[in-house]
């Protein structure tokens, strides 16, 4: 059996820079707390935690006086900053440069629909940090689609809005085909209501690091026998990632840790392609590889 890493997979530039700021300043610091999870994936979590990174929740944050405070690449509403204001707190901020250019471009956005009556619409998964600090940018007034269903349940709400201008953009991680397939659907609807739709338009607003590594990966799926797709289960990233490889290889495994893998996964000729989300660091990827370098699955097939 033998094993490949697919060089494309790891850290996006985001979370590099959010992890990076982390660790610098544990090193001169005993403890951070950082809202909500720096990165979706709990073997790393653990590996700051012990560095002293306290990951917290609103609620608690509401509690801190004059603490120092770590905003993740997903960014925040405004609330947050008014927040941290409110409570004499110090921001470290690693709001992803991309997702904070999004954020702008959403203001202005929802700034010059306010007096058009028009409608700001996020294609994205609802509650997610990102896609909240998006919403915020609309003082709570975009309506987030998490699928084509909400589409047409948007559609059918209230017809009279398909000849107000309408904007749509998606949260930086979404999977471009979906996206793609939802603006055409959108487009479709309202040229079959009003007979035109000049007035809607569809921002490509998905992370190139993104959307590039969807091809890359589906060939390095396709390259392989058996995947093992290595992500925290709370990353949604992850999954959509996860199932773009099912898509060309039933064999595909998503893991958390070494732990989790099955010797009745593999064949003894197969080929092990190893790979990851974008929330996923490379020496986790390099840990799945030794493991599998280094277990007798042939003896352990045998007896199982
Ligand atoms: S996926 Fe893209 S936008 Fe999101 S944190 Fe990573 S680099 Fe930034």
């Amino acid at each position: 059996m033998k094993a490949t890493i697919d060089e494309n997979s790891g850290y996006c530039y985001g979370v590099v820079r959010a992890v990076e700021q982390a660790d610098r300043y544990l090193e001169e610091h005993p403890s951070l707390f950082s809202l909500g999870s720096i990165v979706h994936n709990g073997t790393e979590v653990e590996r700051l935690h012990t560095k002293g990174l306290e990951v917290i929740s609103y609620d608690r944050m509401q509690t801190l006086n004059n603490e120092t405070v770590l905003i993740r690449a997903h960014g925040e509403p405004p609330s947050t900053y008014q927040l941290a204001q409110e409570r004499g707190l110090t921001l470290i901020d690693c709001t992803c440069p991309v997702v904070l250019q999004l954020q702008k471009k959403i203001r202005k956005t929802y700034l010059e629909l306010l007096p058009q009556n028009g409608s700001l619409l996020i294609f994205g998964k609802i509650g997610h940090a990102e896609v909240n600090g998006l919403v915020g940018q609309t003082d709570g007034n975009a309506r987030v689609l998490e699928s084509l269903q909400d589409l047409h349940t948007w559609l059918a709400e209230d017809p009279k809005r398909l000849a107000l201008p309408i904007e749509v953009f998606s949260q930086t991680t979404k999977d471009p085909q979906q996206y793609k397939t939802l603006g055409e659907a959108l487009i479709r609807a309202v040229e079959a209501s009003i007979g035109q739709a000049d007035h809607v338009h569809i921002h490509n607003t998905i992370c190139r690091q993104v959307s590039s590594r969807h091809p890359n990966l589906q060939r390095f799926a396709a390259e392989h026998q058996v995947i093992l797709f290595v992500s925290g289960r709370e990353s949604s990233n992850g999954h959509i990632l996860c199932e773009l490889c099912k898509q060309v290889n039933p064999r595909t495994y998503m893991i958390e840790k070494t732990e989790e893998i099955r010797p009745e996964w593999f064949q003894p000729e197969d080929s092990v392609g190893i790979c990851g989300a974008t929330s996923t660091p490379k020496w986790q990827l390099e840990q799945v590889f030794s493991y599998i370098c280094t277990s007798n699955f042939e003896n352990l097939v045998k007896f199982k």
